[in-house]
């Protein structure tokens, strides 16, 4: 199996796979130094773009450096992620043609103000790279926060999204 990073119709720069690989194979571990939520929130805190994959319950992410970083997310993907004993597996969930693209869903979480928009182009896509739970969330969230908005009668204030940074999770992970 030989996995190569080219440029990608969903996002700049996507993994591929050079050989046909099998569903239930593993295709790459997610690597990377580990940091602390905190420390990653110090070192990130204004960038657009990271590879942060948080462990366990989230205290704990992998600052991906590694082929997996570049697998782009799709909300049809054809591979899972899976923690393992504080690793990250990269599985294929579908058999997939040699020189197709590698995609998982991120489960994205912790974005910020970040709409983490998809380009996945899927039939099903959800519109958002955040995961279900994480969606329902940031809805109940901007419920809240519009209501204290109203109850306050604030005026027009804009606000400049400020870019969140994200943290990809495994399927079997917390988030
Ligand atoms: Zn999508």
């Amino acid at each position: 199996m030989g996995l190569i990073i080219r440029s990608s119709a969903i996002h700049a720069a996507g993994c591929y796979t050079t050989t046909s690989v099998r569903k239930g194979t593993r295709v790459a571990e997610y690597t990377g130094r580990r940091l602390s939520k905190d420390e990653a929130d110090a070192c990130y805190e204004d960038q657009p773009i990271t590879y942060l994959f948080g462990l366990g319950d989230g205290s704990i992410v992998i600052d991906g450096h590694c082929a997996a970083m570049f697998i782009n997310h799709s909300c049809n993907a054809n591979c899972e992620t899976s923690e393992e004993d504080d690793r990250v597996w990269i599985t294929a969930i579908k058999d997939i043609a040699a020189g197709e693209e590698l995609t998982y869903d991120y489960c994205l979480y912790d974005g910020g103000d970040d709409e983490a928009i998809c380009n996945c182009g899927a039939a099903n896509c959800r519109g958002t790279m955040y995961s279900k739970e994480e969606i329902r969330r940031r809805k109940a969230a901007a419920k809240k926060a519009a209501k204290k908005k109203r109850s306050k009668r604030k005026t027009g204030k804009s606000t400049r999204p400020a870019k969140g940074k994200s943290t990809r999770a495994a399927k079997n992970g917390a988030a």
